[in-house]
């Protein structure tokens, strides 16, 4: 069942075009991830579903009642829609405890909700605070506490995690997602963590000028972003130029496969090659082989950089490897490529060139 439905959405600020034509659909329980850089209009279409946002044009919808179209404009408060705002904003003047009650109500069901709401955000015992004696990631736990609590079907949530050390955000956002889904909730999460948003999300959006370029599930947008941009900004990506001949390209790196969905002939593409893609080995005199420039280790995988003879355009070739980098700067490496490639025809903008 369809939960919210947004319509060719439109807001402009002067001279901003903040959202344009934003069309969406999310179906009930689903967790839905906005990505996109700064000032995108993230926040603006989270603000417009809340209603704090009037939009020029366009239609939103949840379970099918009209909340915003051109003739009709519920006010915020009548939505019943959780919102965490980025600033998390806490009413100064009430303990930690009143905060999160202040959306409930009878009192008995109050206690036992504010305790479970503190438990969940990880703060038990610290409901008699004040907002002012907290740190800013222990304030935005607890306007995430308070938005929940009263366990709204559609939630809102604008970088709850972003003032969150690494170790407690992965831990609060399991347990976040696990209290979302046990409830039922449909959410909107925005994000500029693309890992939050791969890891969290059934599906993702991005974003960029206003618009709404993909929405895809995380695999499909991680293997097949509908155009470079997106492939640049969601994971790592090493692009190589080549002709698209029957499907597949010829290169050193043998015979790759286009992704269904691309081009299957043109003059030529623009490739993109994800670097878990990339397999290096021993040299075997048979494979392409490259130089690794330089390695960066991450913790639980590394990237290694490498120059091969024949580029093929691509500035440089980085390759994931798990764990530990396996070789080191100056070794020779083997490279080969394995699984289907995403081919963005470059015929228009040589033509123009030309
Ligand atoms: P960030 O990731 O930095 O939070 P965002 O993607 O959430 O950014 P928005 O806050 O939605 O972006 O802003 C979209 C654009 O609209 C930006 O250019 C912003 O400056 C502009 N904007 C937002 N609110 C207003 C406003 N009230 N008045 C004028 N311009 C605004």
């Amino acid at each position: 069942m369809t939960k919210l439905q947004l319509r060719n959405v439109s807001k402009r600020f002067q001279q901003v075009q903040a959202l344009q034509d934003v069309s969406l659909a999310l179906e009930a329980g689903q967790m839905l991830a906005v990505l996109g850089p700064s000032g995108c209009g993230k926040t603006t279409l989270l603000r417009s579903i809340a209603g704090f946002e009037f939009p020029d044009a366009g239609s939103i919808t949840v379970d099918g009642e009209v909340l915003h179209d051109g003739k009709t404009h519920v006010r915020p408060e009548k939505r019943r829609i959780g919102y965490v705002p980025q600033s998390g904003v806490l009413f100064p003047h009430l303990t930690v405890a009143k905060n999160i009650a202040f959306g409930l109500s009878g009192s008995q069901h109050k206690a036992k909700r504010v305790s479970e709401m503190l438990a969940l955000v990880g703060m038990e015992g610290l409901g008699g605070r004040m907002p002012h004696e907290l740190s800013g990631g222990q304030q935005q736990r607890i306007a995430l506490a308070r938005a929940l609590a009263p366990e709204p079907s559609l939630v809102l949530l604008d970088e709850p995690f972003s003032a969150l050390d690494a170790g407690l955000r992965s831990a609060l956002r399991e347990e976040v997602r696990a209290a979302l889904k046990a409830i039922g909730a449909t959410v909107i999460l925005v994000t500029h963590d693309q890992e939050e948003a791969l890891s969290m999300a059934d599906r993702v959006a991005v974003m960029r000028e206003g618009c709404c370029v993909q929405v895809a599930d995380p695999v499909s947008l991680y293997k097949y972003p509908a155009d470079l941009c997106v492939a640049h900004f969601v994971g790592e990506a090493t692009t190589l130029e080549a002709p698209v001949a029957n499907g597949s390209i010829e290169t050193l790196f043998g015979r790759l496969q286009v992704a269904s969905g691309c081009p299957r002939n043109c003059r030529l593409a623009t490739i993109m090659v994800r670097p878990e893609q990339f397999i290096v080995g021993q040299p075997d005199g048979q494979q392409v082989s490259g130089k690794i420039v330089k390695t960066v280790y991450y913790g639980h995988d590394a990237l290694m950089y490498l120059k091969t003879d024949a580029q093929f355009g691509a500035d440089e070739i980085r390759v994931r490897v798990m764990g530990a980098p396996t070789f080191s700067a100056g070794d020779l490496v083997s490279v080969a490529v394995s699984g289907d490639v995403m081919a963005y025809p470059q015929e228009e903008k040589k033509e123009q060139a030309a």
